[in-house]
């Protein structure tokens, strides 16, 4: 629908108390506290539900337990101590159905205006069709999986190079380096090599560092050992051809025969989105400004929502932690 056929049908006069930007498992747990505190909420995302989890790599079990990944309260039932990506995403839909979540799908924020209690989003859908949704406040739950962190490198917007892993099926017998050291690049590493790529992995650390978890660490490290996966350390590809890497060792420059490249190198949230809407960050981490217990930002009515409250430091917040954001929201609105 256009703006033109909303207001025909007399959409754009609809209010909501909440709308929630991202739709993975924080920002559904927005939705679910605002509701139970009585609130009307929606969810706008660009993609599909839980669009993050969707594209992680295909066979992907998470690191945790599946009770730290409920939200809502509803128990997430998993045969496995580490449950899987499919059971996830299966779990997320059943949640959005048993909550009647409004989520809207495929329709990207472009730009918010208004103030406090009374926003306006627009949004543009698959086809550039505009929309507008209001609301009264708004939480930002948009997660950081969206933008890899380029290394900036010659060769690297080759369709060779790819920033996100899914399937190693496509790279069997294929001359496949991997950038970085630390979980998703040693999961794809050994991935690829057991569906019979041939690995060099390529890390600018000294060694896997000690934070990689305890069942992968080893893998990887016995695998390097036994010259099962070729490794680099203290190397970084400095340039991308596509035959072949240059990889600046501490021995010198090496160029390997190469068929593909993983850069493993983590993401960052969308800053410039953010920022379009007006939130501030500060200093290295990029922390944005924001109440520790109500979650609100610098802008007044728009809340902050999982990894994004950690700024720059992704690391530190996750599904298992972030879900609670929700409530912390839920309760801000409900005391105003
Ligand atoms: P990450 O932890 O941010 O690691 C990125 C890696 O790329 C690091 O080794 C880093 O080097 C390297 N790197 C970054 N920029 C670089 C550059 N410009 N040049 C060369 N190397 C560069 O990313 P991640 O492994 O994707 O993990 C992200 C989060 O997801 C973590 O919290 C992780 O635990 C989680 N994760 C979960 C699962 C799961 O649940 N199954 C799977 C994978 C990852 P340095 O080490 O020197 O910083």
């Amino acid at each position: 629908m256009n703006d033109l056929t909303l207001e025909a049908a007399g959409m754009q006069d609809e209010v909501y108390d909440l709308l929630v930007v991202g739709a993975g498992p924080t920002g559904l747990a927005c939705a679910i506290e605002a509701q139970k505190a009585g609130f009307r909420a929606i969810v706008v995302d660009k993609g599909c539900l839980c669009n993050s989890l969707f594209h992680y790599p295909a066979q992907m079990t998470f690191f945790t337990t599946p009770e730290l990944l409920e939200i809502g309260g509803i128990p997430f039932p998993s045969p496995n101590p580490k449950p899987t990506r499919a059971e996830a995403l299966q779990y997320y839909r059943l949640v959005a159905v048993h909550y009647r979540l409004d989520v809207r799908q495929y329709h990207r924020v472009e730009r918010v205006t208004g103030s406090d209690g009374a926003f306006t989003v627009h949004t543009e859908d698959r086809f550039g069709r505009r929309g507008v949704l209001k609301a009264h406040k708004l939480a930002v739950a948009t997660g950081y999986y969206d933008l890899p962190n380029y290394l900036g490198i010659p060769g690297e917007k080759l369709s060779k190079v790819h920033h996100y892993y899914n399937d190693p099926h496509p790279y069997f017998e294929m001359d496949v380096v991997v950038i970085g050291g630390k979980n998703s690049a040693a999961i794809a590493a050994l991935e690829l090599w057991r569906s019979g790529a041939r690995v060099t992995l390529v890390y600018r650390g000294p060694e896997i560092p000690p934070h990689v978890k305890y069942w992968i660490k080893p893998d990887i490290e016995n695998r390097i050992k036994n010259g099962e996966i070729k490794a680099y350390f203290r190397s970084n590809v400095v340039e991308v051809a596509p035959d072949a890497v240059t990889v600046e060792t501490p021995q010198g420059r090496l160029t390997l025969k190469n068929d593909f490249v993983f850069a493993m190198t983590g993401y960052h949230p969308d800053f410039n989105f953010l920022e379009r809407l007006g939130l501030r960050f500060e200093g290295e981490d990029r922390l944005p400004v924001c109440d520790a217990e109500t979650l609100e930002s610098n802008v007044p009515g728009i809340y902050l929502a999982g990894v994004i409250v950690a700024g720059a430091r992704t690391n530190d917040i996750f599904i298992e932690n972030g879900r609670f954001h929700g409530l912390q929201i839920a309760k801000a609105l409900a005391s105003k």
